[in-house]
């Protein structure tokens, strides 16, 4: 978008320093990528308003992080592993790449019950956005690739680093080369498939970031026949899997056929709070085979074994526990409570008579505001309520006329925005 674009080549321009230089040129990929311009703008807006109005009490909806103590249960393991380690018989060095057995066991057994996922096809890693980028690695600059629009920025992102994008286009805020799937309330955030170009790869997110939408089973049908028809893999994020409060499917191996088109990312970070701690992992089924007929689970090994070597020790001693009884019942709450948050605020907003989407199945919520520019949206609540969101656009052009509110915060918090935004706004 106009505003994206000019903050873009600024802060290009800017970033130009004076002095010594060496002789290599810059990865002209990494010349192509916004400079991740949303946040730094969100911010850059946020001291503006706080340097007006000193006395302003800012909330800000707009993380996608987690804010509620880690369960005490999953902690004590962490660090009663993490004592262990200064023991003779408890240390241990690097552990397998592709991650502890226990773990991946536990991970095919619990996570994916009757979905025959074997626990040699569960790859541990440090999270899904490290092995989304692992993936694009595997994957190489010649695949095409399509995303849903709007979309959580990384897949664009890694696909214009590792080569698979042209430039941005100013006039569309699109990329050449990557096939943007629209997904808006009129086609219920599912891609109109009929109308959809064939690619290598689609990454494919559900829940969704930012539109809280959950693929239904017929969605993901849908899907998955187009892939097998188009020869295509799936690279799906379940990372807000443990959102799901209806039947929409929490895996893609839910839908059958999935296995010979589909590699699925996820993690710990949105369920346990690891988003510091750092935990995620990947499934790679046996039966996805390249053109050639080689299995894609071989070259994914290899891609662990040479660009990771493993995720923490300490780290995979809390994910067992987690998928522990008292684990899975204590992660259940804290999901529980952001699920909580998201209803206060899909209620706050539809109380408004905007039409506000997700948050049954996500922690985000969605805020259609017809005919405006997201952006506007942004600084009229900010001017009117102190309380900072995320313009849609910066998920793509399919997000422009929304916002992004995110559930995730205090309680106290949550209900002081939604108490502002009943009073002050509109
Ligand atoms: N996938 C989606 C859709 C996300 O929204 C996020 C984080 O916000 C991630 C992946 C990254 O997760 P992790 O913390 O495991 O890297």
């Amino acid at each position: 978008d106009a505003i994206g674009t000019r903050t873009l080549l600024n802060v290009q321009k800017d970033a130009i320093v004076c002095g010594t230089r060496t002789k290599v040129a810059r990865n002209p990929n990494m010349e192509r990528l916004p400079n991740n311009y949303l946040f730094p703008e969100i911010e850059a807006r946020q001291l503006e308003h706080e340097k007006k109005y000193p006395d302003a009490q800012v909330i800000s909806l707009g993380i996608g992080d987690t804010t509620e103590p880690i369960p005490d249960v999953i902690t004590k393991t962490m660090s009663d592993y993490a004592l262990s380690l200064s023991t003779l018989e408890g240390y241990s060095g690097y552990g397998a790449e592709q991650g502890n057995k226990a773990l991946r066991l536990a991970i095919a057994q619990k996570l994916y019950p009757d979905l025959a996922v074997k626990d040699t096809e569960v790859f541990v890693s440090d999270g899904s956005q490290c092995d989304i980028s692992r993936i694009q690695l595997l994957l190489g600059s010649k695949v095409t690739v399509a995303v849903q629009d709007p979309s959580f920025p990384a897949y664009i992102d890694s696909s214009v680093i590792i080569g698979q994008a042209s430039d941005l286009q100013p006039t569309t805020g699109k990329y050449q080369n990557i096939e943007y799937m629209k997904c808006v309330p009129q086609n219920n955030f599912f891609p109109d498939l009929s109308n959809a170009s064939r690619t290598d790869v689609i990454f494919f997110c559900s829940p969704n970031n930012p539109t809280g939408h959950a693929a239904s089973r017929e969605q993901l049908e849908q899907l998955v026949e187009f892939a097998r028809e188009n020869g295509s893999i799936i690279v799906y994020d379940t990372a807000y899997a443990a959102y799901i409060t209806d039947k929409s499917p929490r895996s893609i191996y839910e839908i059958p056929g999935a296995r010979e088109v589909a590699i699925e990312v996820s993690s710990f970070s949105k369920s346990a709070g690891f988003t510091g701690v750092r935990l995620g992992w990947t499934v790679v089924p046996e039966e996805l085979l390249y053109s050639d007929g080689f299995p894609v689970v071989h070259d994914y090994n290899r891609i662990m074994c040479t660009c990771f070597n493993g995720a923490s020790n300490i780290a995979q001693a809390g994910g067992l526990e987690c998928l522990s009884t008292e684990g899975v019942r204590a992660l259940c709450s804290k999901v529980d409570y952001y699920k909580e948050n998201a209803q206060i605020l899909l209620d706050t907003f539809s109380s408004l008579g905007l039409k506000a989407y997700g948050g049954v199945n996500a922690p985000y919520v969605w805020v259609h505001f017809p005919g405006r520019r997201s952006w506007d949206v942004f600084s009229e609540i900010l001017q009117k309520t102190d309380i900072i969101t995320v313009p849609g656009c910066g998920f793509g052009p399919g997000g422009e006329e929304f916002i992004r509110v995110g559930a995730f915060g205090h309680r106290e918090t949550i209900l002081e925005a939604s108490t502002r935004l009943k009073s002050l706004f509109l």
